[in-house]
């Protein structure tokens, strides 16, 4: 246990597209958030004290905390960082200033996912983006400047975005990481209500795109949405590709700890903001040894490095590779797939077709060994 997510929900404005837990600060609501906080990651740190390796900060926007907000939500996280820990804060361009930069860098964070999300006036306003293509280039240049390692994200494919204008952009900055998504239409968020659909086809062909030009630059499309310079990846997420464990603090956080009895893993959600302030205990969830083995191959064929069967078969206990093997040749002949030993590796075509891929294997496995 030597990664932790950290929740932070607050925004300074609410995007129409955005599925994720967020708020907007209402008064002493950030007071009561890191009082419970410190109140939770005490608890957590007396049962998982070891050093961490990664650490995590996501949201909403923690860079939009004020200055003694961030010194007190790094206090009440009693853990200490392991050697070349990769310490990593979200951020949006319009909350980065030389002065803030130079808080972050004392208070160990050494990684910044910065939401840039496009380059383009017209798509910003139409994300509803607090910031501006001037701000978004200049967040990415002090962050680089300061000696930040620096991921982008970036969401592509909107019906009035010219995205290889947008890849071209990001390629040629001197990131080490992007995220490239395309967007995703989440019942229930304005955009759902808009009537915007997604559209396979174009996705597929803007994917091709950035991994044709972030990777001329560099970038290699590491993960189906992410792409790194050589050792640039994102280890805190190869923790959760990789189907580890890891800490979670915060209203709505997910955490992925080891199982007792019959179940591999135990994944705990807290409940939202307000139920979380008044102490309203985490939803438990037990992952059996198969369920771990098919969100091991799900999660590890998004990764270009794929999925060691032999290594799950050691964790979930489960003989995976006699049950895969018709299965996987199969899709190898139709070029879907790699077997390398016992590794299953995704081919350039695999990406594009990840869910029919997944599922036949999870078919074959419950086919044999029933499903859950
Ligand atoms: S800034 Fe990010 S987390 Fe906040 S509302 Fe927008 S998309 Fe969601």
């Amino acid at each position: 246990m030597t990664s932790l997510y950290v929740h932070v929900p607050f925004c300074p404005t609410l995007c129409p597209y955005c599925d994720f837990h967020v708020v907007r600060r209402g008064p002493g609501w950030v007071e009561a958030y890191l009082k419970r906080l410190r109140e939770e990651a005490a608890l957590l740190h007396a049962r998982y004290p070891h050093p961490l390796k990664t650490l995590y900060l996501g949201g909403g926007t923690p860079s939009y905390l004020r200055d003694r907000e961030l010194v007190a939500l790094f206090q009440a996280l009693p853990w200490s960082l392991a050697e070349g820990a990769e310490v990593t804060l979200e951020a949006n361009p319009g909350t980065l200033n030389p002065a803030r930069l130079r808080l972050l860098k004392e208070l160990g964070v050494n990684r910044l996912s910065l939401g840039v999300q496009s380059f383009q006036e017209g798509v910003l306003r139409f994300l509803g983006r607090a910031h501006g293509r001037k701000g978004a280039l200049r967040a990415v240049e002090m962050a680089l400047e300061a000696g930040f390692r620096v991921s982008l994200d970036l969401i592509l494919g909107l019906p009035m975005q010219e995205v290889e204008k947008d890849l071209k952009e990001a390629a040629s900055l001197g990131v080490g990481h992007v995220s490239a998504y395309t967007l995703q239409v989440e019942e229930g968020t304005p955009f759902a209500l808009l009537g915007l659909k997604e559209d396979p086809e174009r996705e597929a062909w803007t994917m091709e795109r950035a991994e044709a030009i972030l990777g001329e630059a560099g970038l290699e499309r590491y993960e189906v949405s992410n792409f790194a310079r050589k050792g640039e990846e994102a280890q805190h997420n190869l923790v959760y590709w990789r189907a580890g464990f890891w800490l979670a603090l915060g209203p709505a956080a997910t955490g992925q700890y080891p199982g007792e009895g019959p179940a591999y893993a135990l994944r705990r959600t807290n409940p939202p903001l307000p139920r979380w302030l008044a102490g309203e205990a985490p939803k438990e969830e037990a992952i059996s040894p198969l369920e771990h083995a098919k969100e091991s191959l799900m999660l590890g064929l998004r990764l270009k490095e794929g999925v060691n069967l032999a290594e799950v078969e050691a964790r979930s206990g489960l003989s995976l590779f006699p049950l895969l093997r018709g299965k996987a040749q199969e899709l190898a002949e139709a070029g879907l797939l790699q077997l390398e030993g016992t590794r299953l590796r995704p081919t350039p075509k695999t990406f594009s077709l990840l869910h029919p891929v997944i599922l036949a294997l999870w078919e074959a496995l419950e086919d044999h060994a029933g499903p859950g």
